[in-house]
């Protein structure tokens, strides 16, 4: 059925991260989407022993994110996605 492929969609991750920063409510959803392929290529290239191109510091700030409340925001989003998704 629709419904379930819908569910099962790698998309469904951006259900479950806020629109807004807690804190200040700056709109972070966006940010977010782009912040992770980002992310996944420096912890890749940490795991391989490599220099990463970006830190996650310098991602998030290329992003506009300046306050610490919107960074927190990410990236403890992006812990918590890592220990929900065992089979990614
Ligand atoms: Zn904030």
């Amino acid at each position: 059925m629709e419904l379930e492929r819908n569910d099962k969609n790698p998309i469904g991750e951006e259900m479950i991260i806020p629109v807004r920063c807690f804190t200040c409510g700056k709109v972070i959803a966006p940010a977010y989407e782009a912040f992770k392929p980002r992310y996944d290529a420096y912890q890749k290239a940490v795991t391989a022993g490599e220099k990463p191109k970006e830190t996650p510091k310098q991602i998030l700030d290329d992003l506009g994110l300046e306050r610490y409340c919107c960074r927190r925001m990410i990236l403890s989003h992006v812990d918590l996605l890592k220990e929900a998704a065992p089979y990614e």
